[in-house]
């Protein structure tokens, strides 16, 4: 399988240099030359199905066998041994839940298959690099979970002291491995995001650190996301539901890495009837597809930080689709949305690709709380405030005669503070992190400054 970059003028490439390079040198994102078919029989066994729904993305690159004990390896770090479990939630209604695995929320799905790949093609080529990246909280953990075991891989991830929570916290300082490094930049958020782009526009310094990212424009992380979408339709099928006019999908969004993934499941042929793009305040996507325009405003914090964004970068892969992968006209509308702070798709356009899957829900604070609420009293489940986001748009747009599933991101634990705010229950924390308070932490503090902060990755590199 050959990759292409979403604007054009960026080299092909294979499957495992597309995932080495994460961005194309053109700016774009890489995507698949075709989609392709899922097999006609799929297993159940999570990690089984995983090897199968990917193996077509990445073609002769990786044997069978390899391919398989990755993904097991990957996936038994999982708390729940169908590692997705589907669950109801109400009628026609269920959840995926999608927080099994070590840092409680849906990126481990990818992140953990992320570190085993990527150390198998370093190996294979006989290289090693450094990740470094900025956090506001879920990412960095699931990153450094990800990798911690990796031989070729080191990691660094900076996080604004003071301004994630200590759940968060705890989770990327108390991991002791020689090849992980956090580093708490007395700043904020942006100004870690702002360090990283630094150090990546400094040529030099990203060469001799062998510099990567492991951001949600991966390709590998979008493929790995495929797959519980199937696992999804298998578990329903599997317990008497019809899935024959297709399965309904929501999915609290942010960056559309993970709805995008539901939209490539269903180009590769999953049952999918419609996909539910759920936003908090934040609602970009929902005024896009009320619109056909995609304008950015400013970020407003809320309760689900996770989707607290305004440019959703992985659109572009669908954009690019929508304009019959024509790549100079999707450079040329994404130039425009960055000087302008807009771009539109035409009507015919928005027929073809978007009306016939695509639904959009915005949830605001105060209904995210209801919605965790109403869903504790009806069921006695506490829910995560993303996860409420999705609910309420599955609600939204829901039918009596196809079955609805609200993908479940993050673990209610990891956001104590708003579910006990609506429920008046604080969730405690899984076992396996019930000790996390016991831990000693490993940080270092650094300046908000472009030298300290290379001065501190140069040192840890090197092995000081
Ligand atoms: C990252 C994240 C999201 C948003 O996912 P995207 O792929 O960016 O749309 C939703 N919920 C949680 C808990 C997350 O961590």
């Amino acid at each position: 399988m050959q990759y292409v970059s979403t604007r054009g003028t960026a080299p092909v490439l294979s499957f495992a240099d597309a995932v080495l390079a994460g961005l194309a040198t053109d700016g774009g994102l890489y995507v698949p030359q075709v989609w392709p078919s899922a097999p006609d029989t799929l297993t159940t066994d999570y990690a089984s199905l995983a090897a199968s729904v990917m193996a077509p993305f990445i073609g002769d690159e990786i044997d069978a066998n390899t391919l398989q004990k990755l993904c097991s390896t990957a996936y038994s770090t999982f708390r729940d041994p169908r590692v997705t479990p589907l669950v109801p939630l109400e009628a026609n209604h269920w959840m995926l839940e999608l927080f099994h695995g070590p840092t409680l929320a849906f990126k481990d799905v990818a992140l953990q298959f992320l570190g085993q790949l990527f150390d198998l093609l370093l190996e294979q080529r006989d290289e090693y690099i450094t990740i470094v990246g900025a956090t506001s909280g879920d990412t960095g953990s699931a990153a450094i979970d990800g990798v911690k075991n990796c031989s070729r891989v080191k990691i660094v991830i900076l996080y604004p002291e003071g301004r994630v929570s200590d759940v968060q916290r705890r989770q990327m300082t108390t991991v002791n491995s020689p090849n992980v490094k956090t580093l708490a930049v007395n700043g904020t958020f942006d100004d870690c995001q702002d360090l990283v782009k630094a150090m990546f526009n400094n040529q030099k310094f990203r060469e001799q650190q062998r510099l990567s990212a492991v951001n949600s424009i991966n390709w590998a992380r979008i493929m790995a996301q495929v797959v519980y979408y199937f696992s999804a339709a298998q578990q329903l099928a599997s317990s008497g539901v019809s899935i024959s006019n297709g399965v309904s999908f929501s999915v609290p969004t942010g960056n559309f890495g993970n709805v995008l993934s539901g939209w490539i499941a269903r180009q590769m042929g999953a049952p999918i009837h419609q996909l539910i793009v759920g936003s908090n305040s934040n609602d970009i996507l929902t005024r896009f597809f009320a619109t056909q325009e995609m304008r950015a405003l400013s970020v407003q914090p809320t309760l689900s930080p996770s989707m607290d964004i305004q440019v959703s970068s992985n659109f572009e892969r669908l954009l690019f689709e929508m304009n019959n992968r024509d790549g100079a006209r999707t450079a040329d509308q994404l130039g425009r949305f960055r000087s302008e702070g807009a771009f539109a798709v035409s009507p015919e356009q928005y027929n073809t690709w978007l009306a016939p899957v695509f639904r959009a829900a915005r949830c605001d604070d105060a209904t995210t709380l209801e919605v965790i609420r109403d869903v504790f009293e009806k069921t006695g489940q506490l829910i995560d405030p993303h996860t409420a986001v999705g609910v309420f748009g599955a609600r939204q747009h829901q039918s009596a005669d196809i079955p609805m599933v609200t993908l479940a991101t993050a673990h209610a634990a990891k956001f104590p503070d708003a579910v006990e705010k609506a429920t008046g229950s604080r969730p405690s924390l899984p076992a396996h992190l019930a000790d996390l308070f016991d831990h000693e932490e490993y940080v270092t503090t650094v300046e908000n400054d472009l030298e300290a902060v290379q001065n501190a990755v140069a040192r840890f590199t090197a092995g000081a």
